[in-house]
């Protein structure tokens, strides 16, 4: 059986408002399309695995950003040069942030990121929360939820992930929200993200499969509790 190897990123410190049900999702949706998924985590001090299809990281709080900063910076390299070579990998809220070239707090701690993304984020004293809805390219309408202090820039050049219809994502006044590099997505959507966007984990599976195989066939999948779930999501953003 083909395997996909997906790497969890700091799951003990990056793990905000249900992130890890983004894994169970890939996980489960790669058994379907008839892959035996492998995880691997990855925690402070250790190594990256050999062989990565899928790299995800979550959310968290500032003192657990800046608690991973050193470490993070110390295997910068090897990500970037995953990123390079097409990995795919999804990056939500805190580790979007870190993903960035930098992220100064609200206390004003200065957190360097690993610069994958051309984006700079500011912590803000308001927190920008709730229900979110954008509009994406290639994968049509996505739905999630927000919390964050930080407002995200993008540089000149840096690509979105899509424009917001409901809801504040980067930074609640341009209309961006996340961004993509390579096959390198970050987003400030929780929910989790993916269980509530079939689309787009179907879509990181397929990135992933086509360049470690060459191509993919989707399986036959009963989406229909993800259908009810984005009915609900749908309410939920007006
Ligand atoms: N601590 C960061 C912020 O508040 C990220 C929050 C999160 O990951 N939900 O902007």
């Amino acid at each position: 059986m083909k395997q996909l190897h997906i790497l969890h990123l700091y799951p003990n410190e990056m793990n905000t408002y249900g992130d890890r049900g983004n894994l169970l999702t890939l996980k489960r949706r790669a058994e379907w399309h008839g892959f035996q998924p492998i995880i691997h985590y990855y925690h402070v001090g250790g190594e990256l695995p050999e062989r990565v299809d899928i790299v995800l990281g979550g959310g968290g709080q500032d003192s657990a950003q800046g608690d991973i900063q050193t470490d993070i910076l110390r295997i910068g390299d090897q990500l970037r040069t995953l990123a390079e070579d097409g990995t795919v990998m999804l990056m939500v809220c805190g580790c979007y942030q870190l993903f960035g070239k930098r992220f100064v707090t609200v206390d004003k701690q200065d957190i360097k990121g690993i610069g994958i993304f051309d984006i700079e984020t500011f912590g803000g004293e308001k927190r920008l929360i709730g229900n979110i809805k954008i509009k994406t390219d290639g994968f049509g309408a996505l739905f999630g939820f927000e919390n964050h202090s930080g407002r995200t820039y993008l540089g000149q050049g840096q690509l979105e992930l899509g424009s917001v219809e409901r809801g504040n994502g980067n930074n609640g006044e341009d209309k961006t929200e996340g961004a993509r590099t390579y096959n390198v997505f970050g987003t400030y959507m929780h929910g989790p993200v993916l269980p509530n966007n079939p689309v787009l984990a179907d879509n990181l599976i397929k990135l992933a499969a086509e360049k470690r195989y060459g191509e993919f066939t989707a399986g036959k999948l009963d989406d229909s509790l993800a259908v009810l779930a984005r009915r609900g999501a749908y309410r939920r953003s007006y």
